[in-house]
């Protein structure tokens, strides 16, 4: 009897019909379509294999009692450990991470890192929270997914919500409980403690060698370039400073309280010094303020979403006038607005290999920890750049070989790896 996929998160039975899990869901099945796999294959492939879901009781500050939830997700783990970010934010319900989870898979294998896809988060907004607050949070939340996370099986990493101090906390409360330190649980950490030179802006950076190549591809050359980056986190600000520093004019950034513009050209450096100073990119001299949605449908050859999943639906993408779309983000780009981009000629680099450039440096901190010897920032920056644009030219064969978009060519590959791996090691027993 084979399983029946309808059945499994995500397809048919969810009680969502849109979000991210669906449209993760389509992008598998998709591939699954192209490769001609069976429904037993799929199913193996659509299904996560290991969820937790926990209860973090957290005491406030003033004595008060809080009872947050938390999930961790490891979607698969036939070619590695499972490997992928924690989330901190009031947004995060289990079908996101499941969805994040399964991209992790598909990113690793694309990027042809040894890791599996696994996704974690917490439903909280961490600006309501003290810092000690926030510590209580992440140790518990550690605490309680200890028994799966550890070097060998799942490796944490930042994302929206949480960063490198975040990580040094989940890294500790795992060496405590170990009896020894442990670098090797995640990824991500300050370089005192054995994170990677260059790991904190490595996502950024890979964001800027696929930009800047995919732009290359349509025939415009950086130094004549235009681009709007929606978001100034840690992904959307160094990703627009380095757009600055190749030579591409960034005419317009965002964040959740709006965007700004300016069509000479924005400052970056001098941005982040009014983020640090400000909390938002609104209100930046010398630029206009405008409605954050208006960011996205603005005259650039280069559209950049690094915040968050669905900004691009239905009801904006026939608006976009971008050449070119590099998600920064994991998911900016529903179903439906991929298909009018590609509809429209809009080239649309896919998250899983534009946003992989983090995933890559964390792979090399945890051969680095794992190995106590440490890289110069040289080598790792060469390192990233050659990873990120051999995959790059490996994707446009694929698209080209099989006729498919960057998106399908870029599932396509990934789903055909770990399925590779999950043939060759066999089904137990
Ligand atoms: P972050 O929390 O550091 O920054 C998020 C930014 O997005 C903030 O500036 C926030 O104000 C802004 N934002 C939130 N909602 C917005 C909205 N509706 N419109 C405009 N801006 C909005 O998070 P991050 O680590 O930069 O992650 C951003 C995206 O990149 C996420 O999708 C994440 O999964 C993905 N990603 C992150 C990494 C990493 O290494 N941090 C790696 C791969 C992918």
């Amino acid at each position: 009897m084979t399983t029946d996929v309808s059945s499994l998160p995500g397809i048919g039975t969810t009680p969502h019909t849109v979000g991210p899990l669906v449209d993760a869901q389509a992008q598998l099945a998709s591939a699954v379509a192209t490769l001609d796999y069976e429904p037993g294959l799929h199913a193996l492939l659509a299904s996560p294999r290991r969820e937790m879901t926990v209860s973090i009781p957290l005491r406030r500050d003033d004595g008060s009692v809080e009872v947050l939830t938390g999930h961790r997700v490891q979607h698969n783990v036939s070619r590695g450990p499972a490997k992928g970010g924690v989330r901190y934010s009031p947004q995060v319900d289990l079908d996101e991470v499941r969805a994040l989870a399964m991209w992790m898979t598909w990113k690793c294998a694309l990027i042809d890192v040894p890791y599996g896809g696994a996704k974690g988060g917490i439903t909280v907004d961490p600006r309501r929270y003290s810092r000690p607050e926030i510590e209580r949070l992440t140790r518990r939340y550690t605490s309680e997914i200890l028994p799966i996370i550890g070097p060998d099986k799942d490796i944490p990493a930042p994302d929206i919500g949480t960063d490198e101090q975040t990580m040094a906390w989940m890294m500790d409360t795992f060496s405590v409980s170990s009896g020894y330190t442990v670098p090797g649980v995640v990824t991500g950490k300050p370089v005192s403690l054995g994170g990677s030179l260059g790991r904190a802006s490595a996502t950024s950076a890979g964001v800027v060698h696929i930009a800047l190549a995919a732009l290359e591809h349509v025939g415009i050359t950086a130094a004549r370039a235009t681009a709007a980056v929606q978001g100034f986190g840690k992904v959307g600000a160094d990703a627009a400073l380095f757009l600055t520093e190749a030579g591409v004019k960034v005419v317009s950034v965002s964040d959740q309280y709006g965007a700004v513009h300016r069509a000479d050209g924005l400052d970056i450096r001098a941005l982040q010094d009014h983020v640090a100073v400000i909390g938002s990119v609104v209100g930046f001299p010398g630029a206009e303020t405008i409605p954050g949605e208006q960011l996205l449908v603005l005259e650039v050859d280069l559209l950049v979403p690094a915040a968050v999943e669905g900004v691009l639906t239905g009801a904006n993408a026939h608006e976009v006038r971008a050449r070119v779309v590099v998600e920064g983000a994991n998911g900016p780009t529903t179903a439906e607005a991929d298909r009018v981009l590609t509809e429209a000629g809009v080239l649309v680099v896919p998250d899983i290999l534009a946003n992989a450039g983090g995933v890559v440096v964390s792979y090399f901190e945890w051969v680095q920890s794992n190995q106590a010897y440490w890289w110069s920032r040289q080598e790792v920056d060469h390192r990233l750049e050659h990873r990120m644009l051999s995959a790059w030219h490996h994707l446009l064969d694929v698209a080209s070989a099989r006729g498919l978009t960057l998106r399908e060519a870029a599932t396509v590959t990934a789903v055909e790896r770990v399925a590779d791996a999950h043939r060759t090691r066999g089904l137990y027993p």
